[in-house]
């Protein structure tokens, strides 16, 4: 009987905790990530072979905290060059968890094909007791071959649950359990070899429309809402002559009257501000207190519509425009 030809899975390597390092099995928070090499990787799994043809490619051998916005591109160009290989049937991408939602989420507004691609990581370094990355990893390489995740866009699989990129996010500093999505729920799980998804591909119209960068995108700060707040980071964001700031407000993206007059002043010397919300869920809307040129983020995370929005200003698109494409998350 001939074995029938399992799906090609490439992986892209990133580094992260998955790829961590420590000196001993009970280390899980001192360690070295993006140490170990991706065939180290594999051979946690020898499983993955009945599911996938893999292999695989290191692009970067970092801690996410470092993630580059020159490395985030050259991931997607990469990505890119691989879907566009007709022998490649799927992605998994390896990445550390702390930036993990936002390369995903920049790959979701630049990726187009409806080939499935995945992120996965590993709270625990690869040498800890019950590293979490092997079965990530595994889950991530079934999830890429599976022809029930085409037309997803770009996926994020760890603790055997499957995450839109546009939804997902870090809620714990520590826990196996850290990626959530808050707003929309998860879009699937994964039990033993069984992938069930429970809701739909989402339709946001960014979704893969953007070209991939090939100059630095404008520079944009994030800056966060708290108690008894003065002004000077703002003037300091004019002085510097920043394209966008992002307001990590509180509750739905409430400014208080001291920052206020400043983010007006930011917008009369051409700055787009967009409100975010502090509290990690929930959606961000327009009101009639901060009309245009306010922007509103919807369900975005700061980290997210930072990114949006930079895609956005480097098209020259107005206000109104921008907040169109917002209303959508
Ligand atoms: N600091 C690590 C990273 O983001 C954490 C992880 O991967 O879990 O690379």
């Amino acid at each position: 009987m001939t074995k029938e030809k399992l799906p090609h899975i490439h992986i892209l390597a990133m580094g992260g905790t998955i790829a961590g390092s420590a000196a001993h099995a009970d280390e899980t928070v001192g360690y070295r990530a993006g140490a170990i090499g991706i065939d180290e990787l594999l051979k946690a799994v020898p499983q993955i072979t009945d599911i996938a043809e893999v292999t695989g490619e290191t692009v970067a051998a970092i801690d996410s905290k470092d993630l580059t916005e020159e490395l985030m591109i050259k991931l997607a160009h990469r990505a890119e060059e691989c879907l566009s290989d007709d022998s490649i049937d799927g992605l998994v991408i390896t990445h550390g968890t702390d930036t993990l939602e936002e390369s995903a989420f920049f790959l979701s507004l630049t990726i187009a094909s409806p080939k499935p691609v995945v992120f996965t990581g590993a709270m625990r370094p690869a040498t800890a007791l019950s590293a979490d990355g092997p079965l990530n990893l595994l889950n991530a390489v079934r999830t890429a071959a599976s022809p029930d995740a085409r037309g997803y866009g770009i996926l994020v699989v760890l603790n055997d649950t499957i995450h839109s990129a546009a939804d997902v996010t870090k809620c714990d500093t520590s826990r196996v359990d850290t990626f959530r999505s808050p707003n929309r729920g998860e879009l699937g799980r994964i039990t033993g070899s069984q992938l069930r998804f429970f809701a739909p591909p989402s339709s946001a119209p960014g979704r893969g429309t953007f070209s991939i960068p090939s100059e630095a995108l404008p520079e944009t700060a994030i800056l966060y809402g708290h108690e008894n707040e003065s002004r000077f980071l703002v003037d300091a964001l004019i002085e510097k002559n920043v394209s966008g700031i992002i307001y990590a407000g509180k509750g739905m993206g409430s400014i208080s009257e001291a920052v206020l007059p400043a983010l007006r002043e930011a917008q009369e010397h051409g700055i787009i501000v967009v409100r975010a919300s502090r509290t990690g869920a929930g959606a961000v809307i327009p009101t009639a207190i901060y009309p245009l040129p306010f922007i509103a983020s919807g369900t975005l995370v700061p980290q997210k519509a930072r990114l949006l929005l930079q895609l956005l200003s480097a098209k020259k698109m107005n206000p109104n425009e921008i907040q169109h494409v917002f209303n959508a998350y």
